[in-house]
Formats: C-alpha cells, sequence, structure tokens
C-alpha cells in the first residue's frame, strides 16, 4: 500500500508557526514526508481574506522555503467557483486512487466547526481527518449527535497508515497560541510577530507593506 499523504488546508491569511510547527509535528508522529499547503480561495463560509490569493501564495512560499516537508498546491486559487473541501478531496481521491490512504490536516476549532462545511458526513469517504489541538476550543463538540460522531470515527496512528480513508486523529500537537487574526491585528498596529511568523515572511510582509498599520 503507498504511503499515507497529507493536505493542509487554510485561508492562510499569512500562514504562522502555529499552522507550520503543528505539521512539522504531525509529519513526525505520523512518518509523513510530505504535507501539501492547499489555500483556499473562497472559504464559504468565512469572511474575505485580506490580501489577495497570489501574495497569500508569495507569503507561503516564502514561509516554507528551505523546508523540503513542505508543497503547495495552489488548485483552489484557481477556481472561480468556491472551493468546497469535499470537492477538492474528491479529485484527490482520483488523483492518488481509491487506495491510497489519505489525511486532511486541521486544527481543533475547524473539528468543531465541522457539521457546517458542505457534505459534511461524505469527507471521511474520501480520507481521514487528522486534528491539531488548537489552545482555548473545546475538546468536545457542543451537539451530541456531532460529538458522536466524531467519537465513532476516531482513530489510531497506525489505521491511518493502512485503510484509504475514513479515521479521525486527535494528534497530539504542542500548543501554540498563534491565530492569523492576532497576526493581522498586531501588524495593523505596528506590532511585532517575532516567533509568529517565520522570519523570511516577517521581512516579505515589511517590504512589501501588506497588512500595514491601518
Ligand atoms: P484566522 O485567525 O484568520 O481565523 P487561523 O489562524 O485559524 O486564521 P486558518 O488559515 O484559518 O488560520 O487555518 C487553517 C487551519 O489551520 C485550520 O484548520 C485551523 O484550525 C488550523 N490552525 C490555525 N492556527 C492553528 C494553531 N495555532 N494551532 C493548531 N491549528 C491551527
Amino acid at each position: 500500500m503507498s504511503k499515507l499523504s497529507a493536505w493542509f488546508g487554510g485561508t492562510f491569511d499569512p500562514i504562522h508557526n502555529g499552522h507550520l510547527h503543528c505539521a512539522r509535528e504531525i509529519a513526525s508522529l505520523l512518518d509523513l514526508e510530505n504535507v501539501t499547503l492547499l489555500p483556499n480561495n473562497v472559504p464559504p463560509h468565512r469572511p474575505q481574506p485580506e490580501v489577495s490569493a497570489a501574495q497569500r501564495v508569495e507569503i507561503l512560499k516564502r514561509a516554507i522555503k528551505n523546508d523540503p516537508l513542505f508543497l503547495i498546491d495552489s488548485r483552489e486559487l484557481e477556481r472561480d467557483t468556491p472551493s468546497w473541501t469535499i470537492d477538492t478531496l474528491t479529485l484527490l481521491r482520483e488523483e492518488v486512487g481509491a487506495e491510497a490512504p489519505l489525511a486532511f490536516i486541521i486544527g481543533q476549532d475547524s473539528l468543531l466547526s465541522i457539521n457546517q462545511w458542505e457534505r459534511w458526513q461524505e469527507i471521511l469517504e474520501y480520507c481521514h481527518l487528522v486534528v491539531a489541538q488548537r489552545p482555548g476550543y473545546s475538546s468536545q463538540h457542543a451537539d451530541h449527535k456531532v460529538q458522536s460522531w466524531i467519537t465513532r470515527h476516531v482513530t489510531d496512528a497506525d489505521s491511518l497508515q493502512h485503510k484509504p480513508c475514513g479515521g479521525i486523529f486527535l494528534a497530539d500537537t504542542s500548543l501554540y497560541t498563534i491565530s492569523a487574526t492576532d497576526i493581522r491585528r498586531r501588524l495593523h498596529h505596528g506590532l511585532s510577530c517575532q516567533d509568529l511568523l517565520p522570519d523570511a515572511v516577517i521581512e516579505y510582509i515589511a517590504e512589501t507593506g501588506l497588512y500595514r498599520p491601518r
């Protein structure tokens, strides 16, 4: 059976050390060769990103420079229609084949809003969900039915490698109190983002004047 491949979707407005450190920890826990970053174009249930798609990709490129773990898949940015995760997963599944294990990485906050995703109950027919811990978010879904769906699918790291899809792996990642919202706010106020963003991203944002103080 082929190795587990992993995609990590996000608005990445901008990508930050919370994303990168969690992805690296997950890669080490699951022995991943790569983590493919999948920037979203028009996340249907979220406010629009502050900078353009092209700029978010430029930031991604700088963030992962010199780290061969990461790849970028910008397919969702090339579509005009809303990028439902289920549609992208359908395409990824076609590409990797029916038997290949495939993981989609999300944070705990995203797991708590999973029932707002388009055709959410079908997601696990295409991939495993690998969930990074996120400080400040409950470990339980407020809706009992959704929580019991989650509990029913929770699995261990080993099964992710041996089944193509269907599991939810709650990864024991470190807690990173970092969010893009807070970073944008800090940048708007001219505050330092040292340790929150990779140095190359801090430099790029300073050079280009993105997220400039308001
Ligand atoms: P915003 O503050 O704008 O909502 P964000 O920091 O949550 O942004 P996104 O690009 O929306 O970043 O997140 C992409 C994915 O990464 C989501 O599944 C989210 O749960 C996860 N994620 C983001 N920050 C962290 C973090 N600090 N720890 C763990 N997971 C995270």
